[in-house]
């Protein structure tokens, strides 16, 4: 499976995602039809669906663009988004895997950063939009953070660890920041920093991570471990600690 980053917007990433060989394509989150389109010209594909991992304007921004240029698209995105994710024609539910592109796609409800989030699982990819991001996670602007806990450990750190990470920002360099205040013996964390150092110094994006390295770094991902619930004593319990974490997070200036 080939999988393009489209770099939009200052730190947004839609991607094209294509069978080896095939000239039809899945758009991922459109922040704008421009980019995209240079995008889907320049690898030689035919766009034949969008799917939107959230209804926000970085995401969905360039739908009705690719709409006017390569006409009625399929547009799918989580059934409770309906009405907020424009020129949607397709209801996503969790356990209702469907096949577009020649590709089998199943759609993972993963409430948190909005109710409507849904993360989606293709081949061994993982399109995480602002849920999971590399070291990190996305605010909480509709759900709460049991919800978003639940999303991120119940759901996305279930994947096989191999599963690489595609997400919706360029936010790694700043995450690992704060992950190494809070977890500044791990030398998991200060490979991934230099990692990414690296190829941010070279033009590229840090995207795809895989779980496995998420798993290993990602504090969102880690609030049962021992290193950081001694950073935040006052919670009872994981889901306390990731709410604390979160809240740090939020006012954090890396
Ligand atoms: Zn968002
Ligand atoms: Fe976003």
């Amino acid at each position: 499976m080939r999988v393009v980053p489209v770099p939009c917007l200052s730190d947004n990433y839609a991607y094209l995602v294509a069978r080896p060989g095939a000239s039809e394509a899945l758009v991922i989150d459109p922040s704008e039809a421009d980019s995209v389109a240079r995008a889907l010209a320049h690898e030689g594909l035919d766009p034949v669906a969008i799917l939107v991992t959230h209804h926000h304007h970085d995401h969905v921004g360039g739908i009705e663009g690719l709409l006017e240029r390569f006409g009625a698209l399929s547009v799918y995105a989580h059934a409770s988004d309906a009405g907020r994710v424009p020129a949607q024609s397709e209801r996503v539910e969790e356990g209702r895997p469907f096949t577009v592109a020649g590709l089998e796609v199943r759609a993972i409800h993963v409430p948190g950063h909005t109710l409507g989030a849904v993360a989606y699982l293709v081949g061994d990819a993982v399109f995480t939009g602002d849920t999971l991001f590399v070291a990190g996670c996305g605010r909480l602007f509709e759900g709460t953070p049991d919800q978003m806990h639940a999303s991120l450990t119940g759901k996305l750190a279930r994947l096989p660890a191999s599963t690489r990470v595609y997400c919706g920002h360029e936010y790694a360099a700043q995450n690992l920041r704060f992950a190494a205040e809070l977890e500044p013996d791990s030398a998991a964390v200060r490979d991934k920093a230099a990692e990414v150092a690296d190829r941010r110094g070279r033009g590229e994006p840090t995207v795809p991570s895989t779980i496995g390295e998420e798993l290993a770094t990602n504090p969102f991902l880690r609030a049962g471990a021992a290193a950081i619930r001694a950073r935040f004593p006052a919670a009872a319990s994981d889901a306390e600690a990731f709410a604390a974490m979160r809240a740090a997070k939020d006012v954090f200036k890396g």
